[in-house]
């Protein structure tokens, strides 16, 4: 940052400071690389139904097997994409491997569903329609088969929210992440073609002790009710977390107490497998649709 002394600028660098500039500077550049050398890899998290306890889809999470720093997550590198304008062809890289692999399921025998997350930056693209439309071809993928999670934040982006109807006219669902710790507009909400909520894990870490927790969930599991969303309790890791938010009519569920993040050869064979994990007390992972 400059800082302005006595009419002259100086520019003060503290030293962490500094370090992250030269580290994001080294990740940018390598990430460019990454890209170019198909070092980027999606991860599979599993949605269960909470009434049956199927499986309804998976959602893709990117990772980076860097070849010295190992498995990068993306709150490390997403924010370096977003910054250096790098946001754009990882975006379509994650839609294009995300059909690719669900036409490898298909062709196992496995119909999956898989949702993609997308930022703001993303939703103001004019090639995102395009792109995606071109990846579903490609891979003969049923719109209907995607659903692209977006952060509750980007509802205050007009540019963003704009694309939302070109989205649902493609036929893919549109469900709002990461909901109910930043900016609700309900008016927005109402109007939007959007189809599910995911409840952010910080709303009922506690549910089991904390009657304002259950006030929160319940309220917005009603009003996602009667504007015919689903709701998606996500961060799911105790039994009692699980029945608390199951009680409370909570649609879908995810989160490690049933499932980790996993490579898609690894989610094949657990959604195979059909087994139930010690964890997952009632819940039975199977095919679906
Ligand atoms: P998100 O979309 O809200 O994903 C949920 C995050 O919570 C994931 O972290 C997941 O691994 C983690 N998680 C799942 N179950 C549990 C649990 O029971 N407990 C806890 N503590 N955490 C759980 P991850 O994979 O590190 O991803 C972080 C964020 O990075 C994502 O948050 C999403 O916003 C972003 N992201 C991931 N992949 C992509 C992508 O392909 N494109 C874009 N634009 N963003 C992505
Ligand atoms: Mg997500
Ligand atoms: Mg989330
Ligand atoms: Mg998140």
């Amino acid at each position: 940052a400059a800082k302005r002394q006595g009419g002259s600028t100086f520019a003060v660098f503290e030293p962490r400071m500094e370090h992250d500039t030269r580290e994001e500077l080294a990740l940018q550049t390598e990430l460019r690389e990454a890209l170019a050398r198909n070092e980027l890899v999606l991860y599979y998290q599993p949605k269960m139904d909470a009434r049956s306890g199927l499986i309804t889809g998976v959602e893709a999470l990117v990772r980076w097997h860097h070849p010295q720093r190992g498995l990068v997550m993306p709150g490390v590198f997403i924010p370096v994409a977003e910054r250096f304008g790098l946001i754009g062809q990882l975006g379509d890289w994650v839609t294009e491997e995300a059909c690719r692999q669900l036409a490898e399921w298909r062709s196992q025998g496995l119909r999956m569903r898989a949702a993609i997350n997308m930022s703001a930056h993303q939703l103001r693209q004019d090639s995102l329609l395009p792109r995606l439309k071109q990846a579903m071809e490609n891979h003969a993928i049923d719109p209907s088969q995607l659903t692209i999670e977006i952060i509750e934040s980007v509802l205050m982006d007009d540019a963003a929210v704009r694309s939302f109807s070109g989205l649902a006219s493609l036929g893919v669902g549109l469900s709002i992440d990461d909901f109910g710790i930043g900016y609700c507009n309900f008016a927005l909400l109402r109007k939007l073609p959007v189809k599910q909520l995911k409840v952010d894990r910080s709303l009922f870490t506690d549910i089991q002790n904390s009657a304002d927790a259950r006030s929160v969930v319940t309220a917005i599991v009603q009003m996602a009710h009667a504007l015919n969303l689903r709701v998606v309790a996500e961060g799911v890791e105790t039994e009692r977390q699980r029945d608390t938010l199951q009680a409370l009519d909570c649609d879908e569920m995810q989160g490690f107490l049933f499932a980790r993040p996993m490579p898609a050869e690894k989610l094949t064979l657990w959604a195979m497998e059909g087994e139930t994990p010690a964890e997952a007390g009632g819940f039975r992972p199977s095919l679906f649709m």
